[in-house]
């Protein structure tokens, strides 16, 4: 059986370490917070008192954390975990990072002998919770074929995007697109209801129609539509605001990079920025929908300009 090292117990690490232990894999966890720990300590995982304890005699490591900074410094910084894994294993590193970071984390591990992926994912909570998960993989295909039983089990979708790097490029491009159709969708919601409409007649007409997609399938962000939605529970749980922020921020670089026209992307950025400003952070990105309430549509208008102004006033 092969022993796992899992690092980040948050919305997604807890749900997909919970489904590898569910799956008979002996888990060593570690988180910041000890309660994440503690829970997955009593369903029989190994407490791991620090990083480096959790990766002990451990055949993959596998990371969740919440952006670069976070994995280069658990990987590269001051007693960078990288040299406290056994050359040969294989690491899945599993959170949204920038491609560049990915690629400074692979080339290190290469250099002990470890073998890595990136493999950030999408499906959100629900799909960590069903182990439906779509994984984006970037590296070799031989440490894919390796770590592809342990994928099945977490998700139902592998796809290997290219090389180093690869997996989180294509994260990032799904993200924007995710955040561009949660404002289209919350925007339209809005305009809708504004109008008379029944919140719940106009989400489903969209949804049958044109205007459909994976926000009006599974995420509406207007609360009391969808009973399983995190809008119905005031914005809980979910995908934070703030890490789509991050994701709008790294797509922004690689547009930069790659001298890729993105204004919709940079004007989601801003959107999400203004939620930010507002306090929202924290809350599920469909929280979005708070800044069409009454009110809030000036503060946005403001911050966006006077274009957005005159359609928003
Ligand atoms: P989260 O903030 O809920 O969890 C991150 C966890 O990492 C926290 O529990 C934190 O304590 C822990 N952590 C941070 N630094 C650590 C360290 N040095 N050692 C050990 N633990 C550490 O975030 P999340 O929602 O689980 O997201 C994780 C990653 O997955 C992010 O990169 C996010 O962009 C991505 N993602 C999230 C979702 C979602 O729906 N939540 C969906 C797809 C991808």
């Amino acid at each position: 059986m092969k022993s796992i090292a899992f690092i980040g117990l948050g919305h997604m690490g807890l749900p997909m370490a919970r489904n590898l232990l569910k799956a008979g894999f002996e888990l060593s966890v570690f988180d910041l917070q000890p309660d994440a720990i503690d829970s997955l300590a009593a369903e029989g995982a190994r407490a791991a008192t620090d990083a480096r304890d959790a990766v002990l005699g451990a055949e993959v490591v596998i990371s969740m954390l919440p952006a670069s900074r976070h994995v280069e410094e658990l990987y590269l910084g001051e007693n960078g975990l990288l040299a406290f894994i056994q050359a040969g294993s294989l690491v899945l590193e599993c959170s949204t990072i920038a491609p560049a970071s990915a690629r400074t984390v692979h080339a290190a591990a290469a250099l002990l002998g470890v073998e890595l992926l990136d493999a950030p994912v999408s499906g959100g909570t629900a799909g960590a919770a069903a182990g439906t998960l779509t994984f984006m993989v970037g590296g070799e295909v031989a440490a894919l074929d390796r770590a592809r039983p342990l994928l099945d089990i977490m998700g139902s979708n592998i796809f290997h995007a290219g090389p180093d790097g690869a997996g989180q490029v294509a994260k990032i491009c799904n993200n924007q697109l995710l955040a561009v159709q949660m404002i289209g969708t919350a925007e339209a919601m809005a305009l809708g209801v504004a109008n008379g409409l029944e919140p719940k007649i106009l989400a489903e007409i969209m949804r049958q129609s044109s205007g459909g997609n994976w926000v009006l399938e599974r995420y509406n962000p207007w609360p009391g539509v969808m009973a399983n939605a995190p809008a119905s529970r005031d914005y809980s749980g979910g995908f934070m605001a703030a890490l789509m922020a991050k994701d709008l921020g790294l797509a922004q670089e690689a547009a930069q990079a790659s001298a890729s026209q993105s204004p919709m992307g940079n004007l989601a950025l801003r959107i999400y920025g203004e939620l930010l400003q507002q306090g929202h952070g924290q809350l599920d990105f469909s929280a979005v929908q708070k800044l069409y309430s009454p009110g809030a549509g000036s503060a946005l208008a403001q911050r966006l300009g006077t274009a957005a102004n005159d359609g928003l006033e």
